[in-house]
């Protein structure tokens, strides 16, 4: 039941409604990165997505790609993992290098044994039939599969319109000003989820392209604020020094936030 101060907090939306020119950011970045959008990653069990993605956390994705390999190649099957058991799964892992190979294992195997235990099939086919929500439960309800981890899944697997948000797009959303610094990505995702439009197509679109622009423009130290398709958009772009580190002390210091721009705590 809820209790009175949750029915009375607001929503990330509407503690920071969205502004006008949002569909305008969307746009640019869609056509800057994205003029044609790739074709989503189909895998008829979700299943795979899942390990995959839990491979790819807090891993680059070499690393995470290497260990994909490593698991699918000792593990034709994925009752072959479990029966190797967590130290087995670890071993192969850390084969194929990378750190946190014992808590990637653990969740491994927990996501292989409770499939195990609550379905007795080592499968996730099931969730094409769930609505968004009840495949969100079922998703979130693994080991190791927190909200961005079921946003991927949601987006890339079964083709759900969910708005996954990492650090690159954290990062870009606070530096426009659409968000305070101090939101964390998760509440800064449910903020996306409810002010971009339910579409598959757009939030797919953006998240990719919110990506690559954080990778390649608005990088955490050097943001390339003069190639910037929405530099006349961003209260932060007077804040950068082209080529220069935006770690405090080297920012622009003749440049100051301009007034009536929104800060974090808001
Ligand atoms: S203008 Fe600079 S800070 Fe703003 S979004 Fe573009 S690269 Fe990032």
């Amino acid at each position: 039941m809820p209790t009175s101060a949750s029915r009375t907090r607001p929503t990330p939306a509407q503690q920071r409604p969205p502004p006008a020119h949002l569909g305008e950011i969307v746009s640019r970045l869609r056509a800057r990165y994205l003029p044609t959008l790739p074709a989503p990653r189909r895998w008829p069990d979700p299943l795979a997505g899942v390990l995959r993605t839990i491979l790819a956390q807090q891993n680059t994705r070499a690393v995470a790609t290497r260990q994909w390999e490593a698991l699918t190649l000792t593990y034709p099957v994925w009752e072959a993992a479990l029966l190797d058991g967590p130290d087995g799964i670890e071993a192969t892992l850390r084969r194929a290098g990378g750190g946190l190979t014992r808590i990637k294992a653990d969740y491994l195997y927990g996501v292989l044994a409770a499939l195990e235990a609550s379905r007795g099939e080592l499968s996730l086919r099931f969730l094409h039939d769930l609505g968004e929500e009840e495949a969100r439960a079922v998703l979130e309800g693994l080991p190791g599969v927190g909200q961005r981890t079921a946003s991927l899944v949601l987006l890339f697997d079964l083709v759900r319109p969910a708005m996954p948000v990492d650090t690159n797009i954290a990062r870009v959303a606070a530096r426009l000003d659409l968000v305070p610094e101090a939101w964390s990505t998760n509440r800064t995702e449910v903020w996306f989820g409810e002010v971009i439009p339910r579409d598959w197509e757009t939030r797919y679109a953006l998240h990719l392209s919110g990506v690559r622009h954080g990778h390649e423009t608005c990088t955490p130290k050097r943001p390339l604020c003069g190639q910037c398709v929405l530099r006349d958009l961003c209260p932060s772009a007077a804040l950068f020094v082209e080529g220069v580190s935006a770690d405090p002390g080297t920012r622009n210091p003749d440049s100051k936030k301009p007034a009536g721009i929104r800060r974090a705590g808001r």
